[in-house]
């Protein structure tokens, strides 16, 4: 199964996605972001400025050296969600079966001082286009840069450009009762862990939430690091009167096939907003460290798991409430 999702594409079809390029819609919104450059700071002027940006900060870390390779533009056809607070394109692109509903969401790059999540996330927009041919009812949807703003700031920041943790300021039913609470009492006002004045006050958050609301994810991956696990969020048997028994099962045997364990999670997370509240099994993948030299031994450790995510199937549900 693994062997045949990794057989190559042919060249010509190659050939074919290299010539394309970024999506017209992305090109009109990146022009119009270097409109803006000037009063918010953002480096983006246009398609090859976006990827030549990010290119010089992935030279920088190394990752064309030594075994190690990462191209994040040529032939992947990103489209713009939404921008950053600084104006940065926040993007995403779709890969394999266009009709499946097997529909898989990842995010990465969310705190912009974990590098590693970078290397992966683009790393998974390559493998997905390469091989959508071979995905068989499996549609990929990958955002995996949610926080540029963040990367690009010297030093790097966990926040964003409001100083917000845009992991922390998802729409959750409980965010504007428990959020701040939770942010005062037990991280003690930690500014890295800010949840923002406002449920969904920032552009980054909302693009997040947007995808969601668009594509019906069946399966949410985000990659952070780096704390080392794999952490579950999602239906579980205190849920039964809210999901099918079946889809329960479901969603749990993926977090048995995964090693993924449940370890809590904030008001205001992904995990909260689309894992407890809607339901949608999210995988939280912690990679060990933010050390970009071992960025590519973590792609090899972890894509098998990854592809396996994409593939296992969550079955329809009709949600009894939300
Ligand atoms: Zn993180």
């Amino acid at each position: 199964m693994m062997t045949k999702v990794f057989t190559a594409v042919t060249p010509a079809i190659l050939m074919i996605a290299l010539s394309v390029g970024l999506a017209p819609d992305v090109r009109a919104a990146l022009e119009n972001t270097q409109n803006s450059a000037a009063s918010n700071g953002p480096a983006s002027a246009s398609e090859d400025a976006w990827c030549s940006e990010l290119r010089d900060q992935i030279a920088a870390l190394n990752w064309n050296t030594q075994g190690k390779s990462l191209e994040p533009c040529a032939g992947i056809q990103w489209k713009m969600g939404g921008k950053s607070v600084q104006g940065r394109p926040l993007v995403y692109a779709e890969f394999g079966d266009p009709d499946s509903t097997n529909v898989t969401l990842i995010f990465s790059a969310i705190h912009g001082d974990e590098v590693t999540p970078i290397y992966l996330g683009f790393k998974v927009a390559r493998w997905a286009m390469e091989n959508q041919a071979n995905l068989k009812n499996a549609r990929v949807v990958i955002a995996p840069f949610v926080n540029p703003d963040g990367f690009y700031r010297k030093p790097r920041t966990r926040m964003n450009a409001n100083g917000v943790d845009v992991n922390r300021n998802f729409d959750t039913h409980d965010w504007k009762d428990r959020a701040i609470a939770a942010w005062t009492k037990r991280l003690r006002s930690d500014p890295r862990r800010f949840p923002g004045k406002a449920a969904a006050s920032e552009p980054e958050t909302r693009f997040q939430e947007d995808l969601i609301q668009k594509y019906h994810p069946k399966k949410i991956l985000a990659i952070h690091s780096p704390l080392n696990h794999l952490d579950y969020d999602g239906p579980n048997i205190l849920s039964l009167a809210r999901f099918p028994r079946y889809y329960v099962r479901d969603c749990l045997a993926l977090r048995s096939k995964l090693k993924a364990v449940s370890t809590g999670y904030f008001p205001g997370s992904l995990g909260n907003y689309a894992g407890q509240e809607m339901g949608i099994p999210t995988l939280t993948l912690e990679l060990p460290t933010a050390n970009p030299a071992k960025a590519e031994q973590y792609w090899r450790s972890f894509s098998a798991g990854i592809r396996t995510m994409i593939e296992f199937v969550i079955p329809d549900h009709d949600k009894k409430s939300s």
